[in-house]
């Protein structure tokens, strides 16, 4: 395993522990190939980020990459407002749940607190943290990590860190398994979502 996780596994690391694997293996090959509709939307809408070209203004900084020492992390920021000092993170689009109230996923608080702690360990003073929904152009303000906050990320990094992917007993919930775009490689949804292709007992 690499000393410095990477942010763009974390993710896929909160899905499943161990498509983190194959996540890497998938590194080396056109996005195109093995996305499904969502990532692919995702991919498209942070294109002008990635390449740079999201804003012309000196003051925003954009796809720039950032780590932290403490943490040993490292990932891509979308974007930091150097003059309001507010840090975003693109989606496709924030959808709302039952009772109205937008759908923010664990994962994307930690998201932004992992983009917050590589820039705060580079002297940013990062002052607020949001969502951008790009399809309805709504923000979401994201708050900073409360000491509970805190402690649940840092566990998160322990349990990236510990996980072996050869441990025995290692269970996977299966409908997971059907909606993961690592399936086809993966060896634990050949043997227990689908027995009947095992050839040998
Ligand atoms: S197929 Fe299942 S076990 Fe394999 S990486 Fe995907 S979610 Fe994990």
């Amino acid at each position: 395993m690499e000393q410095y996780i990477k942010l763009s596994t974390l993710n896929d690391f909160i899905f499943c522990p161990k498509s983190i694997y194959y996540h890497t293996l998938y590194d080396n090959y056109e996005k195109n190939l093995y996305q499904e509709q969502a990532q692919k939307e995702g991919t498209k809408i942070h294109e002008s980020i990635d390449n740079k070209t999201y804003s012309t203004s000196k003051h925003i900084l954009q796809g720039v990459s950032v780590y932290n020492d403490y943490y040993e992390i490292a990932g891509k920021i979308d974007i930091f407002n150097t003059l309001t000092w507010e840090l975003i993170e693109r989606k496709t689009q924030i959808f709302l749940d039952k009772n109205k109230k937008p759908k923010i996923y664990l994962w994307y608080k930690y998201q932004l607190w992992w983009q917050m702690f590589c820039l705060e360990e580079m002297w940013y003073n990062v002052k607020s943290l949001w969502i951008y929904s790009v399809k309805d152009n709504k923000k979401y303000r994201i708050y900073k990590p409360s000491t509970n906050g805190l402690l649940y990320f840092e566990n998160l990094l322990k349990k990236y860190r510990k996980f072996d992917l050869l441990q025995k007993n290692w269970k996977q919930n299966t409908q997971k398994c059907l909606k993961c775009i690592y399936r086809e490689l993966c060896d634990y949804y050949i043997w227990e979502v689908y027995p009947q292709l095992k050839l040998f007992d």
